[in-house]
């Protein structure tokens, strides 16, 4: 890390397009990493202090750089970090600058500001603006909030904040700048472990107190002890003084998370993701660069923080496809988090019932290490698990639940036990048809049907987000009253389950039926609490939840996904199915939970896989697959989205790239497409996608970069490119 003296040339990239520039070091010169302000014509720019300057640019006309900002210098760590992902992913450096400099108000020198916390009771008069103030407070830990920032995220009027201070039930204070976190314990004792956590675990200190980069696969089924165990080498870092980084894929599952820290560790540690305030968001920023957060839960955003001295990172549930983000910049976290590790030196620990197949052959080949745990927690068996053949059920339509597994759930209910039915498809149907013109419903700006949402009475388009309400004509032909679902989602098989238990109270857990994390996190405690005798649930319940009295699953269409032409299909079933499976748990001293899979095709090796509870056969059978083909992770492939709103403009313009994929060939690479993407149409534009395959080796970023250097795309047109694609 260099020190430039004032007046040194020096190259500094800003967060805008054109990338590196030069300017001359400021008053009392600049260490390499500083954040700066820089002029950029009329307007003032941050920037990131990159080395020496050029040359080559006329220095008489070099500007100097307006200010240093309060704030520690990016880690050469970091900023190897950011470029390397930059090249692996094809992202301009710029746009990846911006993913390390998301914090508020970076050109402010902190100050103190006026923040809100709780003083004193309930307010004698609540109303329902008041409850989500306060409830966005509680959600917080209680305080920290701007007063007007508080009123936003709680959705009200300012001035129902100032009526709770001036109620008591708030006060409003001046805080300082950046609060430092309390301190974690890492020499509290941990739970006594059984053996094979005890195992595990020391293997795992043995990675810590090795100082430098490997990747361990944590192996085991919900509720073997991952956590547990992980949380060991957790403390194991924090003993070294360096810091840990904890990825989870769903901010309901942090809530638990964060107090199993706290009572590991004896404190709270920092989160990073969507949910937090602008000034946690800038505190947890600062402090992270200045080595003053030990412990970040987070997002895989978080991965792009400023540590100081990063010593390990988890990522608790590898396999799950929330970690890869497919927006702005593509990137899967999983992969980042391995990239950023080798770059600090740090240990990655992957955990997971059901992992992704490449972490599998990863471990298969040596690259990672790899560690199983084998029973549950105090615990010895899996549930049972069996296929019910539909072909031989009694099934009337607008019914989803086979007589075979509905006289399963009369028996839990007689026992006063749960049941899980899991099906995951949100809303009430997936179709809407009029059955006067056979018209299916579809999104005016998409290629995808609209799906009904009967519980808030509306159609919504699961790609665009766009909604309105069930009409009672068709839209094509006019004709009145004849619109009906098709097929079932949630909503309807909840429906089902009131006329057929009418006695047994139902719970439904469905992304969008929750306003709020929190109400989210409620359900699901009451759930957890036996409250609910059969709980309804998309892919939601699939998440490590643990649901004590919960003994029999149902999957109501173990085929849905088995289909399709993504060559993941098979390995997302298996992983859903054998997670949701997992959740039928043994109550103490009875017989095994129970696992049931509604199905047409007993016989598809996916779900035989899943009865048979065989893991390694499904994975070594799959990756031989794969590797035949030539299929990630033995080869690579790279998806191109090209989209405009003019067909005719984009088809043109998709043609003229793929004749000149010379740069493609010459490093090995081919070149499929232009064809329809899997959704050709989204909020009004089209798209067309290409798809290329490259051996594993072939340096596939750089033809990419040849390659589409060779045109200048028309105005307004977005192109997109997904290096290891989710779906293919
Ligand atoms: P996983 O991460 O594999 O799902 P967890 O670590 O969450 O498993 O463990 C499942 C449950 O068992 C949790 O409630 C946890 O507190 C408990 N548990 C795990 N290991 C131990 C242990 N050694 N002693 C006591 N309780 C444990
Ligand atoms: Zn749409």
């Amino acid at each position: 890390m260099s020190f430039h003296p004032q007046g040194a040339r020096i190259g500094v990239l800003v967060t805008e397009p054109v990338g590196l520039l030069d300017y001359l070091a400021p008053e009392d010169g600049v260490l390499d990493g500083q954040l700066v302000l820089c002029p950029l014509g009329p307007r003032r720019v941050i920037g990131a202090v990159w080395g020496k300057g050029e040359g080559g640019f006329d220095a008489a006309k070099l500007r100097p750089v307006i200010r240093t900002l309060e704030a520690e210098p990016l880690s050469d760590e970091l900023r190897d970090f950011l470029t390397r992902a930059a090249e692996y992913t094809l992202t301009p450096l710029p746009q990846m600058l911006r993913m390390a400099l998301r914090a508020p108000d970076l050109e402010k020198p902190p100050a103190e500001r006026q923040v809100i916390a709780r003083a004193g009771p309930p307010p004698e008069r609540m109303t329902e603006a008041r409850e989500a103030v306060l409830r966005v407070l509680d959600d917080h830990g209680g305080a920290g909030f701007a007063p007007a920032e508080l009123a936003q995220l709680a959705g009200v009027g300012s001035s129902v904040v100032k009526g709770l201070v001036a109620a008591g039930t708030l006060v409003q204070h001046s805080a300082p700048k950046d609060a430092p976190y309390p301190r974690l314990d890492p020499d509290l004792p941990g739970k006594p472990l059984a053996p094979d956590q005890q195992a595990a675990a020391e293997a795992l200190r043995a990675t810590i107190a090795t100082g430098s980069y490997g990747t361990t696969l944590l192996r085991g089924v919900t509720g073997s002890g991952k956590t547990e165990v992980y949380l060991e080498a957790v403390a194991a870092c924090l003993k070294q003084g360096r810091q840990v980084l904890v990825l989870l894929p769903e901010i309901a599952l942090s809530v638990e998370f964060l107090d199993r820290v706290e009572a590991r560790f004896g404190a709270r540690p920092a989160e990073w993701h969507s949910g937090i305030s602008r000034s946690e968001r800038r505190r947890v920023w600062h402090m992270a660069g200045q080595g003053e957060v030990q412990l970040v839960v987070g997002a895989r955003s978080a991965l792009f923080l400023p540590f100081r001295d990063l010593g390990l990172i988890v990522v608790d549930e590898e396999h799950d496809s929330s970690y890869k983000q497919e927006d702005v910049v593509y990137y899967s976290a999983r992969d980042m988090a391995v990239l950023r590790a080798a770059g600090a030196s740090a240990q990655v620990i992957l955990a997971s019932a059901t992992p992704s197949l490449e972490s599998w052959v990863n471990a298969a080949s040596g690259k990672y290490a790899r560690l199983d745990l084998r029973a549950r927690y105090g615990e010895a068996e899996l549930p049972d698990m069996a296929a019910i053949d539909l072909r031989a059920e009694d099934m009337p339509g607008g019914r989803w639940i086979s007589p075979t597994l509905a006289g399963a759930v009369e028996a839990r209910l007689a026992r006063g036990e749960q049941s899980l039915l899991f099906l995951n498809r949100r809303g009430y149907a997936p179709v809407t048809i009029c059955r006067a013109c056979g018209e299916q419903i579809a999104c005016q700006q998409c290629d995808a049907r609209m799906v009904e949402h009967r519980f808030q009475n509306r159609l919504v388009c699961h790609q665009c987000g766009e909604s309105r309400p069930i009409p009672t004509e068709c839209p094509s032909c006019k004709v009145e009253g004849r619109l009906a679902p098709i097929g079932p989602g949630v909503e309807r098989l909840a429906e089902e389950v009131e006329s057929r238990f009418p006695d047994a109270k139902a719970a439904i857990l469905s992304s969008d039926l929750f306003g709020s994390a929190r109400a989210l996190k409620e359900t699901i405690a009451a759930i957890s609490q036996g409250d609910s005798d059969i709980i309804i649930g998309t892919q939601i319940v699939a998440k490590g939840h643990n649901f004590p009295r919960l003994t029999l699953v149902g999957v109501i269409d173990a085929d849905l996904g088995l289909q399709g032409a993504d060559l993941r299909a098979a390995e997302r079933s298996f992983q859903l199915m054998r997670q949701v499976a997992g959740r039928a748990g043994r109550l103490p001293g009875e017989r095994p939970g129970l696992a049931l899979l509604q199905t047409h095709q007993p016989e598809h090796p996916v779900i035989r896989a899943i009865l048979a509870g065989d893991d390694e056969g499904f994975w070594n059978a799959e990756a031989a697959q794969r590797q035949a083909a030539g299929m990630p992770p033995f080869g690579r492939l790279a998806g191109i989205i090209l989209s405009h709103p003019d067909p005719g403009i984009l088809s043109n313009f998709a043609r003229e790239l793929a004749s000149r994929a010379a740069p493609l060939r010459e490093a090995g690479a081919e070149l499929y497409g232009p064809a329809p993407a899997p959704i050709s149409r989204i909020r009004g534009r089209h798209r067309v996608r290409m798809l290329i395959r490259a051996p594993r080796q072939a340096p596939v970023q750089r033809a990419i970069a040849d390659w589409l250097a060779q045109l200048k795309p028309p105005t307004n047109l977005r192109l997109s490119v997904d290096i290891d694609p989710q779906s293919f």
